[in-house]
């Protein structure tokens, strides 16, 4: 039977310790500030953006939300980019995705100024990620590599396989098990013999988006799985990508979907935005030491 790593335990944790960071701010005059653009009225972008602000009321950071239409060009929205660049009082900004056709994503993320990009996802903080230089880390992928961590587990020279391939989650979580010298696979839908990879993974992270899709034959004895997926089944409960009751009996530790890496990305957003301010108050132009 696994270990659950709880991220409801450790996003507390972590959450508190960025309460206590931005409180030590405010007492040098400094007020940590977020602010988060969302476009259009996609539901589910619109719950994820209430949740970070109300994680920032939380922390004690102030958060602005900037709500615009679906119908705004990309020069519109460059052009708010660049006035919060501009504005010293703002720490940290992100672009709630996805977003409309007519705007292409990554020029958007480009635009904001490294230092303050906490989701880590613009080209320069990439680019440091990969080169092992001070970044921003993209918070679901870190708040994956805290729960390996909080196992008490050694990654380096362990066998990880990560399932997904996405820019925001399976190529940053492969960069950053490389980074802890683990022996990295990094899967995707083109991959052969997928089954066998996993199950010779010491550590396994599904970042799929598919129900069901790592079962139990898929895990080695003994591994830790990470479980990114955030999925309905059809009678609208949330679950991830790991049939769960298959992999725990089998793992040593096993995150839950929900209560799981959810939360730590949420977590892991309020440390960088209080990272982003530390820096910008030390007159520093990039996040901190990985
Ligand atoms: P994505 O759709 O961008 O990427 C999915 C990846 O899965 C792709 O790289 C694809 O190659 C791979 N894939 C698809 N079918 C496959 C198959 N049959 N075999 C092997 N690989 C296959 O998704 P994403 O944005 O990376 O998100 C993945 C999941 O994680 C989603 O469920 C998403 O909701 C969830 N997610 C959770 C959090 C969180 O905080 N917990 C954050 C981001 C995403």
């Amino acid at each position: 039977m696994a270990e659950i790593i709880s991220g409801k335990v450790l996003a507390a944790r972590i959450k508190a310790q960025a309460a206590q960071q931005a409180a030590k701010l405010r007492e040098k005059g400094i007020s940590v500030r977020l602010a988060v653009i969302i476009v259009g009225e996609n539901p589910a972008s619109k719950a994820y953006v209430r949740g970070k602000a109300k994680d920032c009321a939380e922390c004690g950071i102030l958060s602005d939300v900037l709500e615009l239409p679906q119908s705004i060009t990309e020069s519109e929205l460059l052009g708010k980019i660049e006035q919060l660049n501009q504005d010293d009082r703002v720490h940290g900004i992100l672009v709630q995705l996805p977003l409309p056709p007519q705007i292409r994503e990554q020029s958007v993320i480009n635009a904001i100024l490294p230092q303050k990009d906490v989701d880590g996802f613009t080209d320069i903080n990439t680019g440091r990620l990969i080169s092992g230089e001070e970044c921003f880390l993209p918070c679901t992928p870190a708040g994956c590599i805290e729960m390996l961590k909080s196992t008490g587990m050694q990654i380096a020279g362990k066998d990880a396989v990560v399932i997904g391939r996405s820019n925001i989650v399976g190529k940053p979580a492969a960069l950053m098990l490389c980074a802890e010298n683990a022996t990295v696979t990094l899967c995707h839908s083109h991959t052969e013999n997928l089954k066998e990879k996993c199950a010779a993974a010491d550590i396994l992270i599904a970042a799929v988006g598919k129900a069901g899709f790592v079962t139990g034959d898929m895990i080695k004895p003994g591994a830790v799985v990470i479980d990114v997926g955030i999925n309905r089944t059809a009678d609208g409960t949330l679950c991830g990508d790991v049939v769960f009751d298959e992999a725990e009996p089998k793992a040593s530790y096993i995150t839950p979907v929900p209560g799981g890496v959810g939360l730590m990305t949420r977590a892991m957003l309020m440390m960088n935005t209080v990272r982003a301010a530390r820096n910008q108050a030390q007159g520093r132009g990039d996040g901190e030491k990985r």
